[in-house]
Order: C-alpha cells, then sequence, then structure tokens
C-alpha cells in the first residue's frame, strides 16, 4: 500500500471553517425553521456590478462564436490585464511582465509552498488566515506538531494583539525566513502602519527572509496614509511577493481570479531570479486563468468598473461600521467586551474577556441564530476573540445586529 503523506496527518483536527459549517448543521437540524444568519466566512455576498458583469455576459456570448472563440491563453493571464494592474494597481512601480494572473489568491498561496519546498523556516502572524500554516504542514515546511499540540515546530507564530497594537515583535524571526504578512488583515481588520511596514522591510533584507504579503483587503484601505502595497516601501522589491485578487472589492470569490507580483530583482541564495522558479511553477503546474474571468478584471480596472467596486468596498465598510455600533450596545459593554475595527477591513476583531473563542461562537449561535468565526481558530492569540464578517445583505446585517444587542453572558 502506499504510504499517506506525512503532511496530511500532521494536520491538526478539521479546517477551521468545515467545523464552522458543522455546528451551523448541527443548530439547524435541531432548530428547523429558526432563520440563520452568517457573519462568519468571509464571502461576498452582493451582486456583480453591471459594468463588470456585462463584460463578462458579453465575451461569454462571444465564445460561441467563430471569431469570438478563444483557446488557452499565455499561462501568465492577458498582457492587457497584466499591464492594466501594473499601472492601475501599482502605478508602474512594478513591471507587466512580474506579474502573474492566477484562479485567486489563495491558489497562489497554496502554489508558492511549492516554489519554497519543505526545508524553508516559515514566520506568520499570529492569528493567521488558515493557509499560510495548513499549507505549510502539507507540503512539510511546517515540522511536526509542538508538545502543547497548540503549533508546528517549524513556524514562528508572531502574536499580534491589542498589547502590541496588531504589529509583530520581528526579533523572534528566524534568518532566511518566508514571512506571511498580511494587511489589512484577516481576521483583525487591523492594518500596518508605512512605518510598521518599512520596519518589516527591513528587517527582511537584513535577515535574509522573502515577505509573502497577502493583499487582498487592499481596496478597503479609506485611511490615506496607509500603503495599499508593499511596493511603496523602499527596499521592498528585493524582498517581497504580493499576492492579491478581485475576490473581496469586486465579488470574484465565485468568478475566480487574482494575480501574484514577484519583482526580477528578488534572488534566491544563489543568485537565481525567484521569477524565473515562479514562471515555471506558473506554466506547469498552472494553465492560466478563465478568459471570461480576466475580461471582467479589465472591466473592473477601467474608470466605470474602479467607480463601482468602490461603491461596493463602500457599502461593506457601512456595514461593518453597524456591526462594531452594536458591539458598543449595554449587554456588551457590560460584559467588557472590546472592539477592534479600523474601518479599512470588512472585519470587526472583538474581545470577550474571561471567554473561550468556541463558546462565545456556540452562545451567540444559540440565543442569537447567527454564525461568527472563532478567533482561536486562526492561531492560539486568537484566543477569547470573535472576528465578525460584514460581507452581508444590509436587511441582514440589520437584522443580525438587533439580535445582538439581546445576547445574555
Ligand atoms: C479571501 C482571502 C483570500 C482568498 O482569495 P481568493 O482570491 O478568493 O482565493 C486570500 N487571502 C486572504 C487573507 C483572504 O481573506
Amino acid at each position: 500500500m502506499i504510504t499517506r503523506n506525512n503532511g496530511f496527518s500532521n494536520l491538526t483536527a478539521g479546517y477551521l471553517f468545515p467545523e464552522v459549517a458543522r455546528r451551523r448543521r448541527d443548530f439547524a437540524a435541531a432548530n428547523p425553521g429558526k432563520k440563520i444568519i452568517s457573519l462568519g466566512i468571509g464571502n461576498t455576498t452582493e451582486p456583480l456590478t453591471p459594468h463588470i458583469a456585462e463584460a463578462m455576459a458579453d465575451y461569454a456570448a462571444a465564445l460561441g462564436t467563430k471569431e469570438g472563440y478563444s483557446g488557452y491563453g499565455d499561462e501568465q493571464g492577458l498582457t492587457a490585464l497584466r499591464e492594466k494592474i501594473a499601472s492601475v494597481i501599482y502605478n508602474k512601480r512594478v513591471q507587466p511582465s512580474e506579474v502573474f494572473i492566477s484562479d485567486g489568491a489563495k491558489c497562489d498561496i497554496a502554489r508558492i509552498q511549492c516554489l519554497f519546498g519543505n526545508s524553508v523556516a516559515v514566520a506568520v502572524q499570529d492569528p493567521a488566515y488558515p493557509v499560510y500554516v495548513d499549507g505549510s504542514v502539507i507540503v512539510g515546511a511546517a515540522g511536526g506538531l509542538t508538545e502543547n499540540k497548540s503549533g508546528y515546530q517549524g513556524i514562528t507564530y508572531m502574536p499580534c494583539t491589542p498589547g502590541n497594537n496588531f504589529f509583530p515583535d520581528l526579533s523572534a524571526i528566524k534568518k532566511n525566513s518566508l514571512i506571511y504578512f498580511c494587511s489589512p488583515n484577516n481576521p483583525t481588520g487591523a492594518a500596518s502602519t508605512r512605518e510598521e511596514l518599512q520596519r518589516l522591510v527591513d528587517f527582511a533584507r537584513e535577515n535574509g527572509c522573502i515577505i509573502i504579503f497577502d493583499a487582498a483587503y487592499n481596496a478597503f484601505i479609506r485611511d490615506e496614509r496607509l500603503p495599499k502595497t508593499i511596493y511603496e516601501l523602499e527596499g521592498s522589491r528585493r524582498c517581497a511577493i504580493e499576492i492579491n485578487s478581485f475576490s473581496k472589492p469586486a465579488g470574484f470569490t465565485g468568478v475566480r481570479l487574482g494575480w501574484s507580483v514577484v519583482p526580477r530583482s528578488l534572488l534566491f541564495e544563489d543568485g537565481t531570479p525567484v521569477i524565473d522558479d515562479w514562471n515555471r511553477v506558473m506554466t506547469t503546474l498552472f494553465n492560466g486563468a478563465s478568459n471570461i474571468a480576466q475580461h471582467g478584471g479589465l472591466a473592473a480596472l477601467d474608470e466605470k468598473g474602479l467607480s463601482e467596486m468602490k461603491t461596493q468596498v463602500d457599502f461593506y465598510l457601512e456595514n461593518a461600521g453597524i456591526i462594531r455600533d452594536t458591539l458598543g450596545a449595554p449587554n456588551f459593554k457590560a460584559a467588557r467586551v472590546k472592539i477592534f475595527s479600523t474601518g479599512n477591513s470588512p472585519y470587526v476583531w472583538a474581545q470577550f474577556p474571561g471567554f473561550k473563542s468556541w463558546d462565545v461562537f456556540d452562545k451567540i449561535l444559540e440565543q442569537c441564530c447567527v454564525v461568527t468565526t472563532p478567533g482561536s481558530g486562526f492561531g492560539p492569540s486568537g484566543e477569547s476573540f470573535i472576528r465578525f464578517s460584514a460581507f452581508g445583505h444590509r436587511e441582514n446585517i440589520i437584522e443580525a445586529c438587533s439580535r445582538l444587542k439581546t445576547l445574555k453572558f
């Protein structure tokens, strides 16, 4: 018999979201007829905007004609889209040839792990989006579980807490590490300042590290002082890869379209440009993003599309504001619940002192029929926190919030 890949046996229990889904299903089965509202998983809810939807519909219809048909394209993506991303998103700080179009940020993060192999040291923010750790475990880069089973031996967890304003102590990171960094952060919502990100870049340069900068929420940044891409920081072209996506700003979670940027000046120890190997990964293990999705992406980045995306992002940010206000209601105040929400993210991160995350999750589900996400599922430092997602129809957000105001502790 074939032996099981150790990486899989090393994975701890379930992936977070399936466990959330399981508890929701059990609750629904025991409470038929009750309307459950989800402020849980970060999935978009609002329809595609007209201009972007039309561009994809037109392209899809043309595929049924001789003139409009297209098959495989370049694995790296449409040249026009790579150019548009380089100019519109990066203001020409990166070259179109350094942009790789993909089927989404999560898939890129997974492929990145095969680029660096199983002997690389890994550092993650704690709490963090689960794929950084679980993907490292699957490729064997995380090592075995720590003795208390709260983490992995090969991974440096960098606590991001109210105590450090959600920016980690970098001194714990080993030399030559792969550093996963997400800002604005999922789940904490924290958006790092220019000064903080410069410290991160300087640290990476001085210590031979490569930063995988997950900028999936950069369209939610409303504070103009905050950098929207790692490439605004000096020295970043020598130490950072950026991952991004149309999922959250354009509602492409189901359409699937993202991109990565690997600057030509980013090198491995032996002087090989990382971009050459990345190009190899993308052309060998990936066969290009959907042509339809890429035409949606092109439409999203023209003037009309950009304005539609901004309206959609503003809508979710308003939802986040409604949730934040709700968590200031007397019942939450009395329980000394602390709210962390920066106005630059679709997530509200809240701390429930004296409670375990899963207990608060169950309490909210049972009393309010509202699904949230337990902070502990994102890492040990997320314990006692709950993540509230602002992705939802307005009427659902309002109803969920009115129920939350009745929550008893
Ligand atoms: C949603 C999300 C992604 C996934 O994006 P896709 O392009 O849909 O795969 C990546 N990173 C973070 C932090 C996310 O929250």
